[in-house]
């Protein structure tokens, strides 16, 4: 939150003046909002209508609505919507409505020129746009004192914009450092020697498309929906913008092998395969951008080739099945009898490198171990069922494309980030999934989830639990704010007795995995938190339900604890070890047995879970060196059409991400706190022992000049250390100052 505090001391200009409300008397049970098809749906006395709507629109502040009812929030919301006002502040969060539609004199460089000059005049209050958050970021990375490490975390759920935000972002902060470079430009050294800055911040961009194509598919909530979490955090040298790291977070390699009905596998596989058939839609079109994108990262052509031919091989790998053995029923092998099938088969080896017979035998036939650590007898037996087959044919197409996938990464990550003497802090953008329930939620939807209950945690420990406890320890005990605080979740799911250690658990068991009874264990164990519960309804599939902060969320059974485990056999594993092509032979690192945190080798299964968990410990060491930043993307409707704002639909997510708890925690507590020598050295003449009363006095001295001779106890509060007061109230202050 940005706070004018201490000798930091600058009246906040308000772009717009707001007339007083009229406020109605809250009726005693609040008004509900209902969800409806795109209208506000308000049992009477309607609140709204007590704000007028001109009111509403011209607010670009949430914390500054006159009256503060949900209704009233999502009221100036979807107004401005209406105006094709897109942006609105919550305190120090942006809401980012998505306009559904292109919207690009928004975006123009006038606009990034318009933005930056408003951060370089130093005022506070900017104009709610995407590149003011990216604009005060890097303000504050590159004029505050220390140089502090700047994070901008986009959330929202998909299809609700927060790709699109991070790019707009991206692109504001790469075109300000072309055209107003806050320093000469120093040469530069290593990889850079050579380049241009301007090269450098190219090379970012260019990542953006090749993730997209890698990482992005058509899904039924978003047409480009990414599949992936990314941070990318710009690296800054001084003033200068050196370079680039991406970390990637757990990408949906499932969607390889298996895409639900009417969606989409990653784009890549359509850009490759259908675009240069002549099918000129807009894969073609992404085709062109994506291959620019590896010539401006050095991607070779020789690489490109091999990218490439994975690529193909995975789409021929998908072709190959399996029939039952006609002698021996119990077996069940490649069906090379179909000649297609063969085809497959054979271009699939070609382009992997393998022979042709190592290939089925990986597939189709599977090696048992047994006995103990001193005497291991192994087995080789053929696979039993068509499934079992198919099962290790995905585990291999989903290894091929996740090992793909983070080579790629780790490509582009040489070709953009900066020598580590060359920079000594970043600005990071975290663009991950938000919240996800559907009707069937599996480990995706509990990572995903178990990812945004910890951000939540950490946006609620510093915003909105800080705020409170400023609040109380300045006296203000009779401000009490309800959060909901979400530490209980956050330990049900990863704490050493939690839904995270069972199904992991579960899964270092020499047994066959049993997903039903572990679920049960999960209920059982977890029943006294008040946040995991057995599924109401007994006619329901097997599994358990999590009170996250953002709603319930059924998770099924079937697949959690295979989807954990995430075996691949060490046959088909070591199988690409011995292809013909140093390229497959080198993609595939055996990380299953390290501990991702210790980073040492385990004789523990490592699973999906500690990954993930892992992934996001680190995460959040990254965030707790930053200054956080919010944007909370919002989508207007559920079918993402322009110019509809469903009221039920943004509420939901507006609950969902703590906006309406920002926004109520931010009226509570006032913006402006100043010391109260400060206070005095402003706006006083005097300098006595006892501060606080001095203060008062010159408070209600200035204050009463307007507010009829008391000191409105709305617009001032006096605290232990220092004193609050509203934005109306510093405007009075500054005023009767500018008269003395
Ligand atoms: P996911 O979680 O599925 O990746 P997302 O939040 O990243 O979703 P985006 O891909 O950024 O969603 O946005 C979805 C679509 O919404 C975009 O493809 C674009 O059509 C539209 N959109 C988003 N933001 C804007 C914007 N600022 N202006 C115009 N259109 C936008
Ligand atoms: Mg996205």
């Amino acid at each position: 939150m940005e706070q004018n505090e201490g000798s930091h001391l600058t009246p906040q200009k308000r772009p717009k003046k707001i007339p007083p409300p009229v406020p109605k008397k809250r009726p005693k049970s609040a008004p509900t909002v209902g969800i409806g098809n795109g209208t506000v749906q308000v049992d009477e006395p309607n609140p709204i209508l007590s704000v007028p709507k001109e009111v509403l629109v011209s607010c670009d502040d949430l914390t500054r609505l006159p009256v503060l009812y949900d209704d009233v929030v999502l009221g100036c919301i979807a107004s401005r919507y209406q105006q094709n006002l897109f942006y609105t502040w919550a305190g120090p969060t942006l809401v980012a409505t998505n306009p559904c539609r292109p919207v690009p004199h928004l975006y123009t460089p006038k606009e990034i020129h318009h933005h930056h000059n408003q951060v370089k005049s130093g005022i506070d209050r900017r104009d709610a746009h995407i590149f003011s958050v990216a604009g005060l970021a890097h303000h504050r990375l590159t004029h505050d004192l220390g140089f502090i490490n700047q994070a901008i975390l986009v959330s929202g759920e998909s299809g609700a914009g927060k790709t699109e935000s991070a790019r707009y972002m991206l692109e504001y902060l790469s075109n300000i450092e072309t055209n107003f470079p806050l320093v000469p430009r120093s040469p530069l050294k290593g990889v850079w020697e050579d380049k241009q800055p301007q090269d450098i911040q190219e090379r970012i961009l260019a990542s953006n498309p090749i993730l997209e194509a890698f990482g992005n598919a058509a899904t039924l909530r978003n047409h480009n929906s990414s599949r992936f979490g990314k941070l990318i955090r710009l690296q800054y040298g001084g003033r200068q913008l050196r370079g680039a790291e991406i970390d990637t977070y757990l990408l949906e390699k499932t969607r390889v092998t298996h895409q639900t009905e009417n969606e989409r596998n990653f784009h890549i596989f359509y850009q490759f395969v259908i675009a240069p058939k002549g099918n000129l839609d807009s894969d073609l079109a992404s085709l062109r951008e994506t291959l620019h994108a590896f010539k401006q990262l050095d991607f070779s052509m020789s690489h490109q080739k091999q990218i490439f031919q994975l690529v193909m091989a995975l789409l021929h790998l998908g072709n190959v099945n399996f029939s039952q053995d006609k002698e021996n029923h119990n077996s069940w092998t490649v069906d090379r009898h179909n000649a297609e099938c063969l085809k497959s088969l054979e271009s699939a080896c070609e382009l992997l490198g393998l022979e042709e017979d190592k290939l089925v035998d990986a597939l189709t036939i599977r090696t048992i171990s047994v006995g103990t650590a001193r005497r291991v007898s192994v087995f080789h037996k053929p696979c039993e069922t068509e499934a079992q087959c198919v099962e290790r044919r995905d585990a291999l197409m989903q290894l091929i494309y996740a090992s793909l996938f983070s080579h790629i990464v780790t490509y582009i990550n040489t070709q953009v980030s900066a020598h580590r003497n060359l920079w000594s802090h970043f600005l990071g953008v975290l663009d991950v999934y938000g919240f996800e329930t559907f009707d069937q939620n599996s480990l995706e939807q509990l990572c995903i989830n178990y990812a945004n209950e910890r951000l939540q945690q950490e946006f609620m420990y510093r915003y909105l639990a800080a705020e409170h406890q400023v609040l109380k320890e300045e006296g203000f005990l009779d401000v009490d704010v309800p959060y909901t605080d979400n530490t209980d979740c956050v330990v049900a799911l990863d704490s050493n007795i939690s839904v995270f250690a069972i199904l992991n658990e579960e899964c270092q068991l020499k047994r066959a995995l049993k997903e039903d009874e572990a679920c049960d264990r999960v209920c059982k164990a977890l029943e006294d938190t008040g946040v995991v519960h057995a599924p109401s309804s007994p006619k329901r599939k097997a599994g358990f339900v999590v009170r996250h902060y953002a709603g319930p969320v059924k998770y099924d059974a079937k697949g959690l604890l295979h989807k954990n485990k995430d075996e691949v056999p060490l046959e088909v594993r070591g199988l690409l070890a011995s292809s013909s092509q140093d390229f497959v032979g080198g993609l595939v690192f055996d990380t299953s047995d390290v501990d991702p945190e210790s980073g040492r080798r385990t004789t523990r299964k490592v699973t999906t879970l500690a990954k993930f968990k892992a992934s996001l410990d680190t995460l959040m060491r990254t965030l707790a060196r930053c200054d956080l930043h919010y944007v909370r993307c919002l989508k207007p409707n559920a079918g993402s059409l322009p110019g509809q704002p469903d009221t039920g639909y943004i509420l939901h997510q507006l609950r969902a991400c703590g906006v309406i708890e920002t926004v109520r925690i931010s009226q509570a507590g006032y913006p402006v706190r100043i010391s109260y020598e400060d206070f005095i050295s402003r706006y006083g003449w005097l300098k006595e022992e006892d501060a606080v009363d001095v203060s008062k006095e010159i408070a209600k001295s200035m204050l009463g000049t307007t507010q009829e001779g008391h000191i409105d106890s709305v617009k001032c509060r006096f605290g232990r250390t220092r004193i609050f007061l509203s934005e109306s109230a510093l405007h009075t202050l500054e005023a009767v100052r500018e008269l003395k």
